[in-house]
């Protein structure tokens, strides 16, 4: 399909979201061009997870293979408590649970994926440009004006800023500001000398959480330690610091303490996310991925969420070709409800995960007595289609639950 053959399009920002974004346009015959600040495209050396609402668009896009080949596909999803080690729910990542949502569950290698995209969209001939920090968008109306650093000017028909959380298009266009958490992430991945098994486990502990899964076909372990810093309680500018790494997981089993120990040190992820918002942009431009809806990372589902902007967006540049700005707010009517509720569901998510004392005591018994073939609470994430893309839940049992809220409601 070529419907936009004629269209010049400029994405802002060589993460997933721009990638993913500049790979439908250019398959619609597109002219993109990518302007990445950092002087090489890349990601930072951990895992990622894939939820099937992802992998269904990346086996649309004729990638799922190869991210299958160069990924690990998990047995189950474990939540246990840090504290105590006990497992308190599991979800099953078999046969039903793909029937149900079309598509697996995954996770790979960040480089790997990121690899991938890359690979693709050089293929399909998008034009790739590094070392390229995009200053200022001016939109006259006719076609848009992007002034890169230095003083390189570039003209296109639309631009699709996927600046990511810091976005600076977002600070033009909303005026808002990233929200801190507290929380921060370290990260980690070791040689997996087969003590983990084909899981990915969470670890729940109190203010803490603890994730391990395998990665490159189980050869490599990832893993990720999140708490909340004493020090930004404080008020203190500097927080999260290595100094306070150990002392969080001081209540946690041995098994999490000396996993934390592998964890590497020398950097790390204070964790923010900003409010919802409706305003996307306006006309010829408008944000995507991370820069529209960035969101703390408890569902595993800012990526996913990119991905499905890219499909969207592949749909409405498809309906109206050529009209970028019938496009782009179709395209954020359609997802804003959706990434929204993520957004949110992921703030709450977190709470839930890192509550302690009574709060802790009640989640756990919840969990514990979880049915293990509820999906009760997966539906509106993993279930989608592409045909409706800013339906907020599909799949026949979550429509029904749907139903049933609702009539329970009036
Ligand atoms: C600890 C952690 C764990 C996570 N785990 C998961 C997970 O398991 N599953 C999942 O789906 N998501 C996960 N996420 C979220 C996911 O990483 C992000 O949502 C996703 O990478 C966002 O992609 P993006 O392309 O929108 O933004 P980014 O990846 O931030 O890319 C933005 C790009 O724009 C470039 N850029 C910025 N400004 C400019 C400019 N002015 N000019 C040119 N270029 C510019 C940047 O250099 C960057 O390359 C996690 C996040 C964290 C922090």
């Amino acid at each position: 399909m070529t419907t936009l053959s004629a269209q010049r399009v400029t994405i802002v920002g060589g993460g997933m979201g721009g990638l993913a974004s500049a790979l439908v346009l250019r398959r619609q015959g597109a002219q993109v061009t990518l302007f990445e600040h950092a002087p090489a495209f890349g990601e930072v050396g951990a895992g990622i997870q894939l939820g099937p609402n992802a992998t269904r668009i990346l086996r649309e896009w004729g990638l799922l293979d190869e991210v299958i080949a160069r990924g690990f596909r998990p047995e189950n999803l474990v939540l246990k408590d840090a504290v105590t080690g006990h497992v308190l729910t599991k979800q099953s990542l078999g046969a039903d649970f793909v029937a149900r949502y079309g598509a697996p569950y995954l996770v790979i290698h960040r480089s790997d994926l990121h690899a991938i995209l890359l690979e693709a969209a050089e293929r399909e001939g998008v034009e790739l440009l590094v070392d390229s920090h995009v200053e200022s968008i001016v939109d006259d109306g006719g076609e848009v004006l992007v002034t890169l650093a230095g003083g390189r000017e570039h003209r296109s028909d639309a631009v699709l800023a996927a600046d990511g959380l810091a976005s600076l298009t977002r600070d033009a266009i909303v005026g808002d500001g990233p929200v801190a958490s507290g929380y921060v992430a370290y990260r980690g991945t070791l040689p997996e000398t087969g003590g983990h098994g084909a899981d990915v486990v969470a670890w729940l502990g109190p203010h803490c959480h603890f994730v391990q899964y395998p990665l490159r076909r189980g050869e490599m372990l990832n893993m990720v330690a999140v708490f909340r810093s004493p020090a930004f309680l404080r008020g203190e500018a500097e927080w999260g610091g290595v100094d306070e790494l150990d002392a969080a997981y001081a209540e946690c089993s041995p098994e999490v303490q000396q996993a934390v120990q592998h964890l590497w040190r020398d950097r790390r992820w204070p964790m923010y996310d900003r409010e919802p918002t409706e305003n996307w942009g306006e006309g010829r431009v408008s944000l995507i991925g991370d820069a529209a809806h960035p969101m703390l990372q408890y569902l595993a589902q800012g990526a996913c969420q990119a991905f499905e902007d890219a499909d969207a967006l592949d749909l409405y540049a498809a309906r109206t070709p050529g009209d970028w700005p019938t496009t782009f707010s179709a395209l954020a009517a359609a997802r804003q409800p959706r990434t929204a509720r993520v957004q949110r569901t992921a703030r709450v998510w977190g709470e839930i995960w890192h509550v302690d004392g009574v709060g802790r005591v009640l989640r756990n018994e919840l969990l514990e007595h979880r049915d293990l073939t509820d999906y009760r609470y997966l539906d509106w994430l993993y279930g989608r289609s592409r045909d409706d893309a800013g339906a907020p839940a599909l799949g026949d049992e979550a429509v029904r639950h749907e139903q049933r809220h609702q009539e329970a409601a009036r």
